[in-house]
């Protein structure tokens, strides 16, 4: 038998379209050797797998610097509009892997740290994740981060702008922290420090030299010459969020005016003296309301600064400010309390209350005397504290809004938003969120992205609707077994992953059924657990019946100061420890809470997973991208027909996913009528036993009561609807169970998916944003390679 490819090995026989570089594995070693020896001042006696490391990631860099500056160089030559895109949180998870399979190096590379007598793979699990994300301030506000995507989107974007050859730039917060690391102790969710940096970051260059002042509190002068913000403190306090908010905007406005009134004007290099034109140059995304402040802040610089009038500076703004809408669960919207306001950023209050001036005068003159119109769409709520409602202020200044997915971008239009989409409907815009390709299958599922190349050539990568070429072959055998011989091979090792990280054994021949995202009420973790009591329920009744194995994996971390989510940990754990230890059960049902679920585990587990559960109430999941991922990397979706799941449906056809549940009709209805959990309880025999083993300490032996904040929730307050979507959940389990008894059918569900994929590329995604929104023309062509040996 010939021996397996190794997983380099499959990625060599595919590479990037343009991106194949010159494999030059003498050349890779002796940079490698350069690095480690003027770089890292380390020889071979005394150098650590860290060392090697980085003198792989600085090897590796090298190769990214000469394109960098050529790009840098051809943008500052022609002068094109940039794009902006402001963001406080970035997953980017590791890099090293992404820019070797990226730049088309990543087989000379594993063939030179081979020749130094390295593992590459090895050298790669050094690398921390970049996981600049808000661990931090969900301490004040528990629903702050987690509602809110972890903003892997935004690495995906970037990625996609890139490919695009847009002149685009993210911006956002180097924390010293990134999201935190989550240990799971005695089944408890424990936060640790995330010390990424503590090693440095071989994937950053400092620039002191462009180091900008950031103002804080302060008070207001109106003198003659204009209006000043004086006597301001450099930051310390209680405020940081806000502060942190404000930093990044005012840092980056700098950084683009510098920028703008520096580059070319045509061909002829002028500083240009005003910022009447930054539309045309210009493009600011705003990623949520988090960098809402810019708003103001470019408000601020053109008034106080440039001395524009009112009227040309809110011009320049709404033309160059776009805004995205992430969420319409309430208890994310960002409401800023005046008081702290008027405290921290004074003169930006100021501006605020004179926007918000001119917009309730002209709703005022839309609607004479509808004063609970003006009411519901002020940027200023009243009530015992008064707050700036900070989606608002996105609203009004921007000339583009948009939803992340089309059911989501319907919702926000007919309810959230529903007195602005009435006022201006023009502003209101569609983009449903995708994911790299690159990322998502070329890197982390090297085996599948070959067995597709070898089918319709390798140029989907760069153009993921030629996935759908693959319904020729939905009923070729060899397509069929190569498919399920990929996902087998990925099992294993993720199974063996978990033996050597985790000391658990899974049986890989068992439906690796999979939930990993926030811990969240609305994603209902809580739906999944009821279904695997339920079915251990039943294993017990009738041991002896064909079940189909499960071993059902559930990650993701908690918002450190969200009690029920951190609850809905433990009863996971708690469940799995009383499920994998019942002898009747055997291996035919395992439970794993998969500790730290971040980008980097999320690429090992997706390609091994054979179902994805995207389970969240109709209505509260704006779009997700998890579900995405999944789909692309073969596995199938139960879930519900929310967020993206809509047109995954449409994309792969309603019947090759499982769809189950409340339509969003179907939960507005409910919201009226009424929802009672008790008749669901009382009626359904499966669920009351469920319930009752949870509030009598089934499953929590020590102590009994442990759950009975979760029980009182489901019973009496859910939000979510639990109950509702069970008995549509469980029946559509068994459908689900039933297939996987017949890997063909699974199979070719599977290839109708992968086919349907297409949409769901975030290349799509880019590209109608550079289209629609930010005036911009996307394209494939590749600025030249520098003239440099190495490219
Ligand atoms: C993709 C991704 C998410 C988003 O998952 P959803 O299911 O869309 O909520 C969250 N965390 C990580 C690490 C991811 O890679």
């Amino acid at each position: 038998m010939p021996k397996p490819l190794t997983d380099q090995e499959k990625r060599k026989q595919i590479s990037v379209r343009g991106l194949a570089g010159v494999e030059n594995v003498s050349d890779l070693k002796t940079n490698f050797n350069r690095h480690l020896h003027f770089t890292l001042v380390k020889d071979r006696n005394v150098a650590t797998k860290r060392d090697y490391y980085f003198a792989l990631a600085n090897t590796v860099r090298d190769h990214l610097v000469g394109r960098w500056i050529r790009t840098q160089q051809h943008y500052y030559e022609k002068d094109p509009k940039r794009v902006y895109y402001l963001s406080l949180e970035f997953y980017m998870g590791r890099t090293l892997q992404n820019t070797m399979v990226n730049l088309a190096l990543e087989n000379a590379c594993d063939e030179a740290t081979y020749q130094l007598g390295l593992d590459m793979e090895e050298l790669q699990d050094i690398e921390e994740d970049a996981g600049l994300g808000n661990g931090g301030s969900g301490q004040e506000n528990p629903h702050l981060i987690s509602p809110s995507p972890p903003l892997v989107l935004s690495a995906c974007f970037l990625d996609s702008m890139a490919s695009l050859g847009l002149a685009a730039y993210g911006y956002g917060i180097r924390y010293e922290f990134g999201i935190f690391n989550q240990k799971i102790v005695n089944g408890w969710q424990v936060e640790e420090a995330d010390d990424w940096l503590r090693y440095g970051n071989p994937w950053e260059k400092a620039r002191p030299e462009y180091m900008r002042p950031v103002h804080f509190y302060g008070r207001v002068e109106h003198t003659p010459e204009g209006v000043k913000w004086v006597d301001t403190q450099f930051f310390e306090g209680k405020e940081l969020r806000l502060k942190q908010e404000y930093f990044v905007v005012a840092a980056t406005l700098q950084d683009i005016v510098r920028r703008f009134k520096s580059s070319k004007f045509g061909s002829t290099e002028v500083v240009r003296v005003d910022l009447s034109t930054l539309p045309d140059k210009v493009a600011i995304q705003l990623n949520d309301t988090h960098p809402a402040l810019a708003i103001p802040e470019l408000m601020r610089i053109l008034l106080d600064t440039e001395h524009q009038t009112w009227e040309k500076a809110w011009d320049i703004v709404t033309r160059t400010c776009a805004y995205t809408n992430h969420t319409v669960l309430p208890e994310a919207l960002e409401r800023w309390p005046i008081d702290l306001f008027q405290n921290l950023l004074p003169r930006h209050l100021e501006i605020i209350f004179e926007i918000n001036r001119r917009h309730l005068e002209r709703i005022a003159n839309l609607y004479p005397g509808d004063h609970d119109r003006l009411r519901r769409m002020s940027l200023v709520e009243e009530g015992d504290q008064k707050k700036i409602n900070m989606a608002h202020l996105c609203i009004v200044g921007s000339h583009a809004v948009n939803g992340v997915a089309r059911i989501h971008s319907d919702i926000i239009k007919a309810t959230l938003f529903k007195d602005f989409y009435e006022v201006d409907p023009h502003k209101f815009q569609n983009k449903t969120n995708g994911i790299t390709p690159r990322r998502w299958l070329v890197m982390c599922n090297p085996g599948l992205a070959e067995v597709i190349a070898e089918r319709i050539g390798e140029d989907y990568i760069r153009d993921l609707g030629q996935l759908k070429n693959l319904l020729e072959f939905v009923d070729d055998d060899s397509l069929i077994r190569d498919i399920a011989k990929v996902k087998q091979e990925n099992k294993l090792k993720f199974s063996a992953y978990l033996e050597e990280h985790y000391k658990v054994k899974i049986n890989p021949n068992s439906m690796f059924d999979v939930q990993v995202k926030r811990i969240h009420e609305y994603k209902r973790q809580l739906l999944n657990c009821l279904h695997i009591i339920t079915l251990y329920n039943r294993i017990k009744k009738e041991p002896n019946k064909n079940w189909t194995p499960r071993t059902i994996m559930i990650g993701g971390k908690a918002a450190p100061g969200y009690h029920t989510a951190k609850l809905i940990i433990r009863l996971i754990t708690a469940v799995g420890d009383i499920v994998n230890h019942d002898e009747v059960v055997g291996d035919r049902l395992k439970v794993i809470f998969l500790e730290n679920y971040k980008v980097t585990l999320a690429e090992k587990i997706i390609p091994a997973s054979d179902l994805s559960e995207q389970i969240s109430t109709a209505g509260t999941e704006a779009s997700g991208t998890g579900n995405m991922k999944f789909m692309l990397n073969g596995a199938l979706t139960i879930g519900t027909m929310d967020g993206a799941n809509v047109e995954m449906a449409e994309e792969a056809g309603e019947e090759n996913l499982f769809i189950f549940g409340m339509r969003v009709d179907d939960v507005d209805a409910m919201d009226k009528s009424g929802y009672d959990a008790m008749e669901y309880y009382n009626r359904i025999p499966e669920l009351k036993l469920a319930m009752d083993q949870i509030a009598g300490g089934y499953f929590s032996p020590d102590q009994h009561d442990l759950f009975k904040d979760i029980v009182n929730m489901l019973l009496h307050h859910d939000r979510f609807k639990v109950f509702a979507d069970y008995e549509a959940y469980i029946k559509c389990q068994d459908k689900v169970s039933a297939l996987y008894k017949n890997p063909k059918e699974w199979t070719k569900m599977v290839i109708h998916n992968i086919a349907g994929c297409g949409k769901f590329s975030s290349d799509r995604t880019i590209s109608q944003y550079a289209r629609e929104i930010w005036g911009m023309e996307p394209s494939l062509e590749r600025i030249p390679a520098p003239d440099d040996p190495r490219q």
